[in-house]
């Protein structure tokens, strides 16, 4: 039997906020000089101690709702979700449960997914309703505001804990079980990280553990629609352990199956040094935590102008902007899917757009190509060269002033000393040779001095062409105009046959 996983994420994301949800202690827990220096009563859970929480977050909350398409709840509430652990001061979290701040909304994906059944589409009224649209859109189930824990430092026979990140806020996006593939599940959360970025809302820097996956992951027969038991995997920290740790699961709870077995549904924690998912608890249900009403807190009243002064704030999207790249500037998808990945890359092109006469097209080239290699290599931000600067460089190319080759190697240079096209090409005096005698000179002079090779050509051998071309190359530095030398180089050979 053919078996397809079923994969649904939660992700968490701490916000952006100066201070921590429920109190006025700072929420940047990365700069702390120490441990248990931002924190208070209302934090540390003493008695008495009342939340209030913070407006910046809410607008924040919202802002990431209506990003993904949800409704916002006008009225929604708080809710105490309850278990001890030691990173957890009060004994229970302040989340949200049965009103959440948004719900039911929809990411457009890349890669095709199983298309939804025909019932989740029709109970979901916001899906858009395009041609072929359901075939990419994982629902988003809902976004909640909720509060991150402390942080445990665990020693060899003991464990310290520092309240420096506890309240801190945080939000927790839940789409649908409608993820048939990694690559699915992988391109959702990428397009989670990236929206979030554009929002300003995250930072995206998953080593710093402020963006956390977890994956439900279940498998069922091909062509079968039930949603079997699930596994829950905590704490994926990186793009990496979440696939690897899904690809595994899927393979462990396959094999269960096929030997005749059942999956339980369990909790399970990813071990990234052996690459194996490993049981931390049998699953709780929601009932396990007793939530009720947080009574500390009245519930949130929004009411539409605010919701509007959010909705206004909200930025060209990546999905919208890549649309806009591929109609503007004719890229193709995975060029325009490139360059808006970050948005200050999307806006270092568009700037580059307007300082250069080349076409969009070939400074997407640029910029996708022989940009990103040295940005990469070299560990920099776009900005580190001018987007003028480079608009100049490619121009240079365009117009033939100088060869593409060239082109490369004043790149290179620009990023190495900051200096500007013009000034480098003189100095390494790389201006093209365009002049059609020069090149003549030197493509008569190649094949006078190797009358061998070019016997060999004439008498079939026509993969000598390129090692003439090389030859051209090396005797011109590779300044020679590349398709001018190609009509002499093939004009001289023909000219000999006689
Ligand atoms: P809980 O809140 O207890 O973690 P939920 O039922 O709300 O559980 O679902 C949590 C996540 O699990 C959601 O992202 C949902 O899409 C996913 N999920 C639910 N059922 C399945 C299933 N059978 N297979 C895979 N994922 C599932
Ligand atoms: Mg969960
Ligand atoms: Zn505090």
């Amino acid at each position: 039997m053919k078996y397809e996983p079923v994969i649904g994420l939660e992700i968490h994301a701490e916000l952006l906020t100066n201070s921590k949800m429920f109190c006025s202690c700072s929420a940047d827990y990365a700069s702390a000089p120490e441990p248990n220096v931002n924190i208070c009563p209302t934090c540390t859970g003493l008695p008495g101690a009342m939340p209030v929480a913070n407006k910046k977050a809410l607008e924040l909350s919202a802002l990431v709702g209506l990003a993904l398409n949800c409704s916002i709840n006008k009225h929604n509430t708080f809710a105490r979700k309850n278990y001890y652990y030691p990173d957890l001061p009060k004994g229970y979290q302040i989340s949200q449960y049965e009103l959440p701040i948004a719900e039911k909304g929809w990411l457009q994906a890349t890669s095709p997914l199983a298309p939804l059944l025909k019932g989740e589409r029709d109970s979901n009224s916001l899906l858009p309703t395009g041609e072929g649209l359901g075939m990419g859109v994982v629902r988003v189930r809902r976004v909640h505001i909720e509060e991150d824990t402390a942080k445990l430092n665990h020693e060899k026979n003991y464990a310290l804990v520092d309240f420096n990140r506890a309240g801190v806020p945080l939000l927790e996006i839940v789409s649908e079980p409608d993820m048939r593939t990694v690559e699915a599940a992988l391109d959702y959360a990428t397009k989670i990280r990236a929206i979030l970025r554009y929002l300003g809302v995250n930072s995206g820097d998953m080593e710093k553990g402020v963006l956390r996956f977890e994956a439900n992951i279940s498998v069922r027969p091909v062509g079968s629609n039930e949603l079997r038991k699930r596994t829950e995997i905590k704490n994926l920290n990186s793009f990496r352990a979440l696939t690897r740790a899904s690809q595994y699961e899927i393979e462990r709870q396959i094999k269960i199956y096929e030997s005749g077995g059942e999956v339980i549904q369990e909790t399970l924690g990813w071990d990234d040094a052996r690459g194996v998912t490993i049981s931390q608890r049998s699953k709780e249900d929601a009932q396990d935590y007793r939530y009720f009403p947080e009574p500390d807190l009245p519930p949130l009243k929004l009411d539409d102008a605010w919701i509007d002064a959010i909705k206004i704030r909200l930025p060209e999207l990546p999905e919208a902007k890549t649309a806009r790249f591929i109609t503007d500037f004719e890229l193709t998808p995975s060029e325009a899917r490139l360059l808006t990945s970050e948005l200050s890359l999307a806006n270092y092109f568009e700037e580059v757009i307007r300082h250069a006469k080349s076409s969009p097209k070939s400074v997407s080239a640029w910029i996708a190509g022989e940009f990103m290699r040295n940005l990469n290599e070299l560990k920099v931000e776009a900005d580190s060269i001018s987007a003028k600067s480079l608009a100049q460089l490619i121009d240079m190319v365009t117009d033939k002033t100088i060869s593409g080759s060239s082109g490369k190697v004043v790149l290179a240079e620009m990023f190495k000393s900051g200096g500007e096209p013009a000034q480098i090409v003189k100095d390494k005096n790389l201006l093209q040779l365009t002049d059609a005698d020069a090149i003549q000179a030197v493509v008569t002079k190649i094949l006078d001095e190797h009358p061998k090779e070019v016997g060999e050509y004439l008498a079939g051998k026509e993969t000598l062409f390129q090692w003439f071309m090389g030859q051209a190359a090396r005797a011109t530095k590779g300044k020679a105009d590349p398709v001018m030398t190609k009509e002499l180089m093939l004009k001289g050979l023909e000219e000999r046959r006689k």
